[in-house]
């Protein structure tokens, strides 16, 4: 099948990742949209779902605004010299989307079910939610091997329990991971955690448990590179999940999340820590909690595609499996 239009001058363009970024549909980083799994090595995956919110709502609509603002992405990390396109095959696989969305257990079996699908094909999966309820029914999947580290960045630990008669919402999913045998909680560490809470024990199964936990405090104090060397020290070289909650960055420049929490990580703080991680045993990663009805100015979903691409490089670096 030939283009309507092909580059008459500067044929490079007939890649539409190097087109003029305003152009084009606003598939993740301008992938190719395939739901075709042959042959992929990673899938980035939409996830709208948001049945899982204790607050406000709004994440099911992270999806679309994270992709239009990955647009603005270009296809090499300057700072890393990844090119997470050229060494792997990478497609925006669409979205995940729900047909009870009314029925949070079926929800997320739902969820699991598609990302086994996803896996089974060989395919390493990058989501972006949606609330961080999805990260259990993935965890499902993607740890079916056996329970994974996990490098968690939050300004929650999102190890509750029961709430208003649900076990399943945004603030248990690891909690419930730990239950089912999908974490290893000593390989897991925590950081950014921060803001009130009604119940000083709280996040008690994070401690009891054995994860490690970085409250924002300390990680203010010893600051971005002592937060890599704690982190590498904890997920060791085994398999290692990634979770990025928005809402670990300062409502400075992530407004837009369903539960923002005053005096978080900068973007670059996070950025650093990331690259950081680089050449890791990453299996897996999502990006949660994006909410554009409460964002401005498009900030939250671009700082939120900013570290998706960081994670996407995290993905393509990794040991080949
Ligand atoms: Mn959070
Ligand atoms: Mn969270």
């Amino acid at each position: 099948m030939s283009p309507i239009k092909s580059p008459q001058r500067y044929p490079e363009l007939a890649d539409p990742q190097v087109r003029p970024r305003f152009t084009g549909v606003p598939t993740f980083f301008r992938l190719p949209y395939s739901e075709d799994l042959a042959g992929l090595d990673i899938g980035v995956i939409g996830v709208p779902f948001d049945g899982g919110v204790t607050n406000r709502p709004g994440a099911r609509h992270g999806p679309r605004e994270v992709r239009n603002q990955s647009s603005l992405m270009r296809i090499i990390n300057a700072a890393t010299g990844i090119a997470p396109f050229a060494g792997r095959r990478v497609a925006d696989l669409g979205d995940c989307w729900i047909e009870q969305p009314y029925t949070l257990e079926a929800a997320l079996a739902e969820i699991a079910a598609f990302f086994r699908t996803v896996k089974a094909a060989g395919v390493t999966t990058l989501a972006v939610g949606g609330d961080h309820s999805i990260s259990l029914p993935i965890l499902r999947a993607v740890a079916a091997n056996g329970p994974l580290g996990m490098v968690h960045i939050d300004a929650h630990c999102d190890t509750g329990d029961d709430y208003l008669g649900s076990r399943f919402h945004h603030g248990a999913p690891f909690r419930r991971a730990v239950e089912e045998n999908l974490l290893d909680p000593k390989r897991v560490i925590q950081i950014g955690i921060r803001g009130t809470v009604n119940d000083p024990n709280m996040w008690r199964f994070s401690r009891e448990s054995g994860m490690r936990v970085m409250p924002m405090d300390e990680f203010q104090d010893l600051g971005w590179r002592a937060a890599l060397s704690e982190a590498e020290r904890v997920i060791g070289d085994g398999p290692t999940y990634l979770s990025f909650d928005i809402d670990a960055l300062d409502p400075a420049y992530a407004p837009g999340t369903g539960t923002p929490e005053a005096g978080g990580l900068t973007t670059i703080e996070a950025m650093r820590l990331l690259r950081g991680l680089t050449g890791h045993d990453f299996v897996g990663a999502d990006l949660v909690e994006v909410s554009p009805p409460f964002d401005h100015a498009g900030l939250t979903a671009l700082h939120g595609a900013s570290i998706l691409f960081e994670l996407l490089c995290l993905l393509a670096a990794a040991p080949a499996r």
